[in-house]
């Protein structure tokens, strides 16, 4: 028996799969989101990684922003409460979850029960996204798996005074034309994200323990940036991108239990 929980975002597309003890079995990610193959490819891929057919899955839960594109599933769950439960679920003494996916950041407060009390998004603006940075990375002729590396060699981080991101983007451009270091533009970018998504954590309160979840979290760059803006420790898992699909995994484990 298995449950599976995917996660249909604007850039990538995210399946977890637990087997009948609630333990995963198979995870994959597949960097296409919404309105393209991505989310069928993801279900193909984490089916043929754990050996077993389509059909073996009893229930499947979807969520992120594509979530109501996908035909196979039995249920639809906002990304809020799939973030809040998967997060929840690898960090327990959780408060604060800071998610910057490809388009939007949510700043979400949970209580010692896991549950959503409050919270912000910021959707509105490619500014204090994931967005940002692949502009930017692509500026730079950069991977985004590679701006952590450039910013830990920064010497002068230079400040990014746009915030936003088509200005921004200008702003990079004449700062390499005058010569600037490449890793110290990395860290000013790292810095104006954090300093974005910090401003908006801000306003819901920061509660420790702080986690970041979402694929951004996986730039070390803006761990330690936010870690500055906002004064405290930040925890992340290298599950963090998975952390939607892994929360929605747990919905459908729970609503097998409840119908069997
Ligand atoms: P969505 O759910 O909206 O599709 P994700 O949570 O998957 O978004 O995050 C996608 C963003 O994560 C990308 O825009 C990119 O900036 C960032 N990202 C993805 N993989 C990595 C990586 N290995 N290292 C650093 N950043 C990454």
């Amino acid at each position: 028996m298995y449950v599976l929980g995917i996660d249909i975002g604007s850039t990538t597309s995210k399946c977890v799969l637990l087997d009948q003890n609630r333990i995963v079995k198979a995870t994959s990610l597949i960097k296409a989101g919404t309105g393209t193959a991505g989310p069928a490819q993801a279900l193909g891929q984490v089916c043929k990684d754990a050996g077993i057919t389509e059909q073996e899955i009893k229930i499947c839960v979807a969520t992120g922003y594509g979530r109501k594109m996908f035909a196979q599933a039995q249920e639809e769950i906002s990304e809020l409460s799939c973030h809040a439960k998967g997060v929840y679920h690898l960090f327990p003494d959780v408060r604060t979850v800071i998610d910057i996916g490809g388009q939007d950041a949510k700043i979400l407060s949970l209580n010692p029960k896991g549950q959503l009390t409050n919270f912000v998004m910021n959707d509105k603006c490619a500014a204090g996204t994931g967005r940002f940075l692949d502009v930017m990375a692509n500026v730079l002729q950069l991977k985004v798996e590679d701006l952590e590396i450039e910013a830990g060699k920064a010497k002068n981080p230079v400040k990014i005074s746009n915030t936003c991101t088509v200005f921004a983007e200008s702003e990079v451009i004449s700062q390499l034309s005058r010569g600037t270091e490449t890793p110290d533009l990395v860290a000013g970018i790292c810095q104006s994200v954090a300093g974005r998504v910090g401003a908006l954590a801000k306003r819901v309160g920061i509660r420790e323990q702080v986690v970041m979840s979402g694929g951004v979290a996986q730039n070390g760059g803006v761990r330690t940036a936010m870690e500055m803006t906002l004064g405290v420790t930040i925890s992340y898992s290298p599950m963090a991108q998975l952390a939607g699909a892994l929360g929605a995994a747990l919905y459908a484990y729970e609503k097998y239990e409840k119908e069997r």
